[in-house]
């Protein structure tokens, strides 16, 4: 069967969605921690499994012989993501899954963000199991699910001077994983994914102000200055120096993905960032 890790998450809730559409509902199984989010998948026929990346116990036998997993990379930063990733490479190399796909982050990505992208990626590669990458570049939905403050201010803020991403839809990143689950011939590949068209923050504003009507603008800040702007409104500041140096790594142009892997997976053009900012607005 198709098991996908992280499935009550944003990413995951479109891979097992995308999956129905393909494949017969008992073919998939969804791998959460909490069952309830996942009541409206077992109703559809889903498979639930509970396992959580910090109980390796829980991962026993969760895997079978030919299945194709996908490893949802986690989102506790704190937890040791490393560690918790090899608890579901570990499972899946003793059970002889057919493939295991990881969302990782591009391989231009210097931040250190991409750090416990890199350090899954080596486990996986020394783990002998059948592998896919998928280096998913940005989402768009990481400026458009947060645009309270824009709106607040009419100012788009970033510590990225000019430069450019290429970010693309969770619909579109999960497309590329339900293409690689339910096709051929991925075994061992690597796959640099982002947006068709890199834009600047610049741009975001210029298209948020056509949306709006109003004018919005984009203020270039330094990174320590972003930091103490998001320490300020709550954020951590691990998490705080985590997204500055985002910014910087933007700004260098390690975000821009120019391999063309992602709408030849998905067999379409990627979804445009203005169809985004307009799905956002709409609420
Ligand atoms: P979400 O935060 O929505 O989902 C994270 C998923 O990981 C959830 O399903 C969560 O489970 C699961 N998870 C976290 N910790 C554990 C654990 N200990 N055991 C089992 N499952 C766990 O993120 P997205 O779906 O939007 O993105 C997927 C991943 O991609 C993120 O986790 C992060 O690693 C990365 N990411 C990429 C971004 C990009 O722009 N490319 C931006 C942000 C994140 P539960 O549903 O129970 O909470």
């Amino acid at each position: 069967s198709i098991v996908v890790t992280g499935a009550t998450g944003h990413l995951g809730r479109h891979v097992v969605e995308q999956l129905l559409e393909k494949v017969p509902a008992e073919q998939i199984t969804a791998v959460v921690r909490d069952a309830e989010k996942a009541a409206g998948f077992a109703e559809r026929g889903v498979r639930i499994a509970v396992a959580d990346y910090n109980a390796p116990a829980s991962f026993d036998g969760l895997f079978s012989a030919g299945d194709k997993v996908l490893l949802i990379s986690g989102n506790e930063f704190d937890k040791g993501r490393v560690q918790q990733h090899k608890v579901v490479i570990d499972a899946a190399g003793a059970a002889g899954v057919a493939l295991l796909a990881y969302t990782s982050a591009p391989g231009t990505l210097t931040a250190a963000l991409a750090d416990d992208h890199r350090g899954t990626e080596q486990l996986l590669l020394d783990s002998g199991v059948p592998y896919a990458l998928l280096r998913n570049g940005w989402y768009h939905e990481n400026y458009t699910e947060n645009l309270a403050p824009v709106l607040e201010h009419d100012a788009v803020v970033a510590a990225a001077g000019e430069g450019k991403l290429s970010s693309a839809s969770r619909a579109d990143y999960a497309a590329a994983a339900v293409a690689v689950l339910t096709g051929e011939g991925h075994e061992n590949k690597t796959y640099e994914l982002g947006g068709d068209t890199p834009w600047s923050f610049a741009e975001y504003a210029a298209e948020l102000s056509r949306q709006t009507g109003r004018e919005i603008t984009y203020q270039p800040v330094p990174p320590e200055a972003l930091v103490s702007l998001l320490t300020g409104a709550g954020l951590p500041e691990p998490f705080a120096q985590i997204l500055a140096g985002v910014d910087v790594s933007i700004e260098k142009g390690e975000l821009v993905v120019s391999t063309g892997d992602l709408s030849r997976l998905i067999g379409r053009p990627t979804t445009p960032l203005a169809e985004a900012v307009a799905a956002a607005l709409k609420g």
